[in-house]
Order: C-alpha cells, then structure tokens, then sequence
C-alpha cells in the first residue's frame, strides 16, 4: 500500500520513472507523448541538457541562502533577464515557487500599494467567472470557478466576478466580436461603479483563459477597453500568466501578444518549464517606488522564495528559450496546429469549438452543436478522455466543465515548443 495522499484516491496511476524529449516514459516501458507538457509546464521537453546542467551547477556551487539574509547570483540574473524582456513598465520580479504563490503575492502587493499611496478604502477585488488562478484560499477566492470554490466558500474573502469574454458561448446573435469584446469589458466598469470607484484596488484576468475554459482568447478590443476603464479608476490591472505566459501563445509575455499592458503579472509553469518549482509575480516601477519609498517592506514572503536552484533552472530555461527564439517556433507551429485540429476534429458531431494561440489550444466538447448544449457533468467525461488518452500513449489535459451550465467539457493542448511538425 502506498502512503502518498494523492489528489484522487482511488485512481490507478502509472508510475512515472523517465523523460525524453517530448515523450515522458512509465514503470513498464511504455511511452506517452506529453501533448498538454502536463498543465501547460514542459514547454522544453523533459531532457533539457542545459536546465539539466544548470540545476547540477548550482547545487554543487549553493544550494539554499535564506532572502532574510542574503540575494543570489542566479535570482539577480534572472530578474534582469525577465525585465529586459518585459512588458513596458513592469521592473520588478519577486520570485516564488508556484502560480498560486505567485497570485497570492500579487493580490497582497495590490492590497499594500493602496494602503502607501495613503488609500487604504481601497480592497475590492474584481476578477471573472470561469476563471482559475490556485488553489490557496486567496487565489482560490479571486478564481470563478464555481466548483473548484464550492466547499471552501466560507472560508474565502469577497470577490467580484464579472463574465469572462467567452464568444463561443456569450455573444449574441448578430452581435459583432468587437461590440460583444466592449460589452464584456464593459461589466468591469459597472461593477467598479456599484462598489464604489475609490474601494476598488484591483481587477485580475488570465490574458488567454487556460485551465477553466480551454486556450480562450479575448476578442479584439476587449483589453484594451479593459485597460482604459482600470485607468479611468485608478484599478490596477493583473495579469495571470501562470498558464499562457512564457512563451506559450508565441510571447514571451501573453500580453504583448494581446497588446495590454498590465500593473502586475504572475507568471510559473512555463518558466521552471518542470525542471524546478519557481513562480514569480512582476510589477510596474511605479507600485514598487510606492513601496520603496513607503514603508520599505513588502509585508509578505515564504522561506523558498528565490531559491537558488529554482532560479538557475529558469535562468537556463529563459536563456534557452530566448536564445533559440522558441516563441517564434510557437508562432511558426500554431497554423500547422491548427490546420490538423480542425481536420482531424473539426467535423466531429460534439466538437463544438476548436480556439487557441500559439502551442496552447483548446477543443470544446458539446452534446449538441447547434444550442451548444454541454454534456451531463455525471458523465464524467474529462475522466474517460484522459484514461482512454494515456492508454495510447498521449498525455492531454481534458477538464470538466465548471459546472454552473455555462460551459462544457474541453480538451486541452499545450505540446512542448521543441515538438517536431510532425509529432
Ligand atoms: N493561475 C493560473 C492561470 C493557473 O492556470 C494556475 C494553475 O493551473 C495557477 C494560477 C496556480 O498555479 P500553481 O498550480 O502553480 O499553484
């Protein structure tokens, strides 16, 4: 009998023993073709000889220095690198170990930046349904998804949540993308209105919605309403880029794909691409000048943050990825993707949607295309996907649908950037 909790108890799961390439590699020898690099992670491959090396390096060189005491040579490096390549505006990198971290430092830096600025009335966060952005309590309450939140609701701080710019499912009949696109964005300005402008600090929205919706991009127009209404309050804008940033849509940053500038940015997966557990949470000159210039003390940390080897591995990763232009390759690889989807699926009776950017794309399973009705949640259809998926060998990432009837179940796709055409 094992002795590990797992998340699903009663799952048989192979055990993991190897990597290679883009195919990871079980007990018995069987090899799966990582088509989803786990949730959205794996964008190197699982056999990076650089990050390999990087990682043995540092630890030979230094394992830990606690941040209480001492900065390091590879959070210094990274932090520059990240910047250099940074949204305009953003300065800082404070860095973590995961997504969740990641949001939970971004809502508290928001939270902090008011109370310098001397605006402490200002704590209403605004985020969207159908959204995910963790599973600690803070990140879980600005995440809209209704049952990832269910049994915790009591234990959650308040959040606002606004509909998610979802054309598949929320665009009216005859309404064009860009009326639709200011229509959703403009639920933020009524919102911030009913709660009252100067108690607002904040509105936070995943550039291209990964885990709850399936590779969802905004339609054209929609952040950039977005931007103007958190500018003509005063709210500041956070991007989630755990899922869709670091290289995933063809940008090293998803908003500069989207053309959006936020005030802070949380970025993970991608960049540990697995080899490390690092996380980090980005922000504009101006919110650290105020807290620089304040109190001087960000009122928040853990014990792992910028960590050593965790930072190695994503300066190897980001090098890497920089240096061989992999968002270009993601650029170049998303036509051919998306041709071969919709040959292969698009005709499907219960493919209802096929959407994405880059190496991150979605597939949307209906039970009926024409009301786009989706399938009964006791189904369990996520579950026979992935089951059926890893028995011929291919690792995808089908989730259920978020299960207040807005949307169906989806497959997700986010292959590693070094995948061949072919593959
Ligand atoms: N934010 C987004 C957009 C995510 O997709 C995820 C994880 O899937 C998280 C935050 C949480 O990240 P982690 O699982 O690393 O805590």
């Amino acid at each position: 009998m094992s002795h590990v909790f797992p998340r699903h108890c009663h799952a048989q799961m192979p055990t993991a023993v190897g990597g290679d390439g883009c195919y990871l590699i079980d007990s018995s020898g069987k090899r799966y073709f990582d088509a989803s690099g786990g949730a959205a992670v794996s964008c190197l491959g699982h056999s990076n000889d650089r990050v390999r090396q990087a990682i043995k390096d540092q630890v030979d060189r230094l394992a830990f220095a606690h941040t209480g005491f001492f900065t390091s040579e590879p959070a210094e490096a990274l932090a520059d690198l990240l910047i250099a390549n940074a949204p305009e505006g953003i300065e800082r990198v404070y860095f973590v170990s995961g997504g969740s971290e990641a949001v939970e430092a971004a809502i508290k830096l928001a939270r902090q930046y008011f109370l310098e600025i001397g605006q402490p009335e200002r704590r209403h966060l605004v985020a969207r349904r159908q959204s995910y952005h963790g599973n600690t309590l803070g990140a879980l309450a600005a995440g809209g998804n209704a049952w990832r939140r269910r049994q915790f609701d009591p234990l959650l701080i308040s959040v606002s949540h606004i509909a998610p710019c979802y054309e598949y499912a929320e665009r009216a009949e005859g309404e064009s993308l860009l009326d639709y696109g200011q229509r959703a964005a403009n639920e933020l300005e009524a919102e911030i209105l009913r709660l009252g402008p100067e108690t607002v600090m904040a509105f936070i929205a995943e550039p291209v919605v990964g885990a709850t919706l399936g590779a969802v991009p905004a339609v054209e127009g929609y952040f950039a309403r977005i931007r103007e209404i958190c500018d003509k309050y005063g709210v500041l804008l956070i991007l989630d880029e755990v899922m869709c940033g670091m290289g995933r849509t063809g940008h090293l940053f998803a908003c500069m794909g989207e053309g959006v500038r936020p005030d802070i940015v949380t970025i993970a997966k991608g960049l540990g691409a697995g080899y490390q557990p690092i996380g980090a949470m980005l922000c504009s000159g101006t919110i650290y000048d105020a807290i620089a210039g304040g109190s001087g003390f960000f009122q928040h940390g853990h014990t792992y943050i910028g960590h050593p080897v965790a930072t190695a591995a994503g300066l190897a990763v980001i090098r890497e990825m920089l240096e061989h232009d992999l968002p270009a390759r993601v650029r170049a690889l998303a036509s051919p993707m998306e041709r071969q989807l919709h040959k292969v699926l698009g005709q499907h009776p219960n493919v209802g949607d096929i959407r994405g950017r880059g190496l991150f794309w979605g597939v949307e399973l209906v039970a009926d295309r024409e009301s786009k009705a989706p399938f009964d949640p006791a189904l369990g259809l996520a579950g026979k996907i992935k089951k059926a998926a890893m028995a011929r060998g291919l690792i995808c990432y089908p989730m259920p649908g978020t299960r207040d009837g807005r949307n169906g179940d989806h497959v997700l796709l986010a292959p590693p950037f070094v995948m061949a055409e072919d593959d």
